[in-house]
């Protein structure tokens, strides 16, 4: 097993400590490091990709789980694989595709492991049709605080606690998760725009047939234009809709285009001015309306790894991901914090909009039916810690909440309003980790 000493941060790049991190080969590596973890504790770590600090640990222990990442047993008639938590979606698309099988929940990146997406509870843009990652999952693997390893099913308290809880029930080392058929490896997709926050709503409200959906919205656009954006929805592709000579190639994996790595030319492009200009370029460039349009699936779900190092292009002090949801019926809330995001010609970028289904059952997950919008700021922006703060305090007013997987600066006092599950929480891991062996930056700021 590796041992080095590192300063983390997550995908935003925003608040960088430093731990010990150990990458376990084994599921014995792993329970030795995690019973041997000092008085700071341990927190398991994927790839880092969540945007804030779940999975750091100032002064402790971080497991990186990237090493263990075996695919231990496909059953090619159910759809089900069995893999070891550091598995990346990626690895399991290559492997299930040409079987005819597709991940069920697809977050926005595919450098993403099994791990990470229960302990986030991740969910893509067909949270209406499927639900969040961790509904796919039959059964995982939980190393406890006492070296143990628990087999956890749907249904208890633990599976519940853990789908979700941010690495703070335990390491999971495995798991069991049933993919969806898919005919072809291709996705049709439609394309229309709406000139403004009541029109998007509208159009998405109106809804039509296709599971996944979300919304690009140009956030810096005022007046009337305020909310303008792009919508895009989508299905796959079945194999009787592709001419018979394009039939036998039907799953193969097409790759998506590549963007030049690092991004160069985007460095210091995170002024007002220029995050006007991008988002206007991404309005002006899509189709008015536009129906059916052949996308491979790595092009529909992973546009952005084609930068796979997007975040080192980060401004100076990383970027901050604002990620919240307020209820159906909360609209006026929504309006309202769009609104003030327009006028306070914040330079954001990549703000996504989407509608969630029901909620899972993980304790902590963030998503529940309502609407999910995530965008990026500038962390160095002037006065951005006390204009997200006041965001927070209408998010929680209308019952909504910001997402802790992402977060990087929520205050504890918004905490219980927005999780009503937590003292549950809470109580779980008291009785199931006394002297707080799991443990991350997150978890102390929001006293988890
Ligand atoms: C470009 C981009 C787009 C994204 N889009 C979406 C999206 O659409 N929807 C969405 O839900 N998320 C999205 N995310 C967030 C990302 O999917 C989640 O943060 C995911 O958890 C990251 O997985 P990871 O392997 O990198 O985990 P990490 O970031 O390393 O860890 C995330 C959390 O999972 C825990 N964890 C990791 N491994 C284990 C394990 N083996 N056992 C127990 N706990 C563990 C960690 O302790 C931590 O709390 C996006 C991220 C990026 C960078």
């Amino acid at each position: 097993m590796s041992v080095d000493t590192v300063s983390l941060t997550g995908w935003g790049r925003t608040a960088p400590t430093t731990a010990l991190r150990f990458r376990p080969r084994s599921y014995e590596e792993a329970a030795a490091t995690v019973l041997g973890c000092g008085p700071r504790g341990s927190i398991a770590r994927g790839l880092g990709r969540a945007h804030g600090d779940a999975a750091q640990n100032a002064g402790g222990s971080v497991l990186d789980m990237t090493a263990l990442d075996r695919v231990r047993a496909i059953d090619a008639a159910a759809g089900l694989v069995v893999c070891d938590a550091g598995t990346t979606l990626h690895r399991l698309r290559e492997v299930m595709l040409p079987l005819g099988w597709f991940l069920p929940v697809v977050p926005g990146g595919r450098y993403v492991t099994v791990g990470g997406a229960i302990g986030s509870d991740a969910h893509g843009d067909n949270h209406r049709a499927a639900g969040s990652f961790a509904r796919h999952v039959t059964e995982f693997t939980l190393l406890t605080a006492d070296g143990e390893v628990r087999t956890v099913h749907p249904g208890t308290p633990l599976f519940d606690a853990t789908a979700g809880g941010l690495g703070l029930t335990g390491v999971i080392l495995s798991a069991t998760l049933r993919f969806r058929p898919v005919t072809t490896s291709l996705m049709a997709v439609d394309t229309q725009r709406a000139d403004g926050l009541d029109d998007l709503l509208a159009r998405m409200t109106r809804g039509g047939h296709r599971p996944y959906e979300y919304a690009r919205i140009d956030l810096t656009a005022r007046g009337r234009a305020t909310g303008r954006a792009v919508l895009v929805t989508a299905d796959h592709v079945p194999v009787h809709a592709l001419p018979a000579s394009a039939r036998r190639t039907a799953l193969a994996l097409r790759p998506a285009p590549r963007r030049p790595g690092g991004l160069p030319f985007l460095s210091g492009l995170f002024g007002r001015l220029s995050a006007s200009a991008l988002n206007e370029i991404g309005y002006r460039s899509a189709p008015r309306s536009r129906t059916g349009e052949l996308r491979s699936l790595a092009a529909f779900f992973h546009a952005l790894d084609a930068a796979p190092h997007s975040n080192r292009v980060s401004p100076t002090g990383g970027r901050v991901h604002y990620a919240f949801l307020v209820g159906h019926g909360q609209e006026e809330t929504l309006r309202r914090i769009v609104g003030r995001i327009a006028r306070s010609r914040c330079p954001s970028f990549r703000a996504v909009l989407r509608r969630c289904g029901e909620g899972g059952p993980g304790w902590l997950s963030f998503p529940a039916p309502g609407w999910n919008l995530a965008l990026d700021l500038p962390a160095g922006l002037p006065g951005l810690a006390r204009f997200l703060d006041s965001l927070d305090e209408e998010v929680a007013a209308a019952g909504g909440r910001v997402s802790l997987t992402e977060d990087a600066r929520l205050r504890p006092d918004a905490l219980a309003a927005m999780y009503p599950r937590l003292p549950g929480f809470r109580a779980l891991r008291a009785e199931l980790d006394p002297t707080g062996a799991f443990r991350s930056d997150l978890s102390r700021r929001l006293s988890l």
